[in-house]
């Protein structure tokens, strides 16, 4: 018997969601079905629903779910019905990266987070004859089910708000995992974040856990650094036109061990290379439009400086969520100020206001 979620479906590039009612596939074998308590909005959404990128549409989008599973397919055994769990992006499991725990960089990570369809081939949702696609990062929670994988399927002991764990599953562990992971950020560094928005903000976090001795957040929304102040940060650059190199270095005059670029802006990501210090790092990790490139001064990098790039914060999210629950938990990573709660059927407001600075991580309740 199919199962009826109600979920917000893309029917057109560039158009509104549209709550409807779809029948959901029974979980195969490795599959697993979620009843959807929360799903955090993230800019990964907002780029598929405005942009062409290779995912069929229409489409049930959502990449941070988190409820409680329902119903296991054959073969799962790291969670069963009743648990409470995170959702994460799907890996295959049998690449060469994944059998090196680099789960983030698996060969099948476009085929099973984008391509619109199971690992089986099957479309999830249906509505009467018409297959409505899913899949996204092995979830499309932006429903009140989702068919996930257990491989992307994280169980939480935790007693923590679904609301609080749906943007563990990316945009908090991308964040923080860049700085704790990629860049492995440490007391005695001082941190740069280039955008103060969701992820800029979960990096930033992670400098304040490992008591970076200078945290600065640069953005160009003054708000936002408002909220990195109370988040931690020592001080903050409002990004108006001035030389934020300058600026940084007057704060740091030898210069900046560690940076995280969330913006990937050719000026911006310049302005930081030549703000780190000798033997200095700076990780990359947005996903930029077609044809972009960055432009700096190579001698920069003879410093002993560099610069890396890094996907889902170089973190397996089996062991990585739970470990940055727990941080959570211990008091040592609090992300509440960052997020704001919607009801399903207000996901086109809650686009819009991320969309436009209003809030920095909205998140869907499906009560
Ligand atoms: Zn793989």
């Amino acid at each position: 018997m199919p199962t009826t979620t109600t979920a917000a479906v893309l029917r057109e590039r560039g158009g509104p969601y549209r709550l409807e009612t779809l029948e959901l596939a029974d979980p195969g074998p490795g599959q697993l079905r979620v009843k959807l308590a929360a799903c955090g909005i993230c800019f990964t959404d907002v780029g598929v629903q405005r942009y062409e990128q290779g995912t069929p549409l229409p489409q049930v989008l959502g990449h941070e779910g988190a409820g409680i599973v329902e119903a296991v397919g054959a073969g799962v055994t790291n969670v069963a019905p009743g648990d409470r769990v995170v959702l994460s992006y799907a890996s295959c499991g049998a690449c060469n990266n994944c059998g090196h725990d680099h789960p983030q960089y698996c060969s099948n990570f476009m085929m099973l987070n984008y391509a619109g369809v199971l690992s089986d081939g099957r479309a999830p949702f249906a509505q009467g004859d018409a297959a409505v696609y899913g899949g996204f990062f092995g979830q499309s929670s932006f429903a009140t089910h989702a068919i996930a994988y257990a491989r992307n399927t994280v169980k939480v002991e935790a007693d923590v708000p679904f609301a609080l764990l749906a943007p563990f599953g990316c945009g908090l562990q991308t964040g923080a995992g860049t700085a704790y992971n990629t860049l492995d950020v440490q007391a005695g560094h001082s941190f740069v974040v280039m955008g103060a928005g969701s992820v800029g903000l979960a990096a930033m976090l992670a400098a304040v856990d490992r008591g970076c001795h200078s945290i600065i957040a640069v953005d160009r929304v003054a708000a936002r650094l408002d909220l990195a102040r109370t988040l931690g940060a020592t001080h903050t650059i409002l990004a108006d036109g001035q030389d934020v190199t300058a600026a940084i270095r007057a704060i740091c005059a030898t210069g900046i061990d560690r940076i995280v670029d969330t913006t990937g802006v050719s000026a911006v990501v310049r302005a930081g290379l030549e703000a780190l210090a000798s033997r200095g790092e700076m990780a990359m990790l947005a996903v930029t439009a077609p044809g972009t490139e960055i432009s700096f001064n190579p001698n920069t990098l003879l410093g002993g400086r560099s610069l890396k790039g890094a996907v889902e914060g170089d973190a397996d999210p089996q062991t990585f969520i739970p470990w940055l629950i727990g941080r959570h938990t211990a008091g040592r990573f609090n992300h509440a100020p960052l997020v704001t709660e919607y009801p399903l059927d207000a996901i086109n407001e809650a686009v819009a206001d991320m969309a436009a600075g209003r809030v920095v991580k909205p998140v869907l309740v499906m009560d």
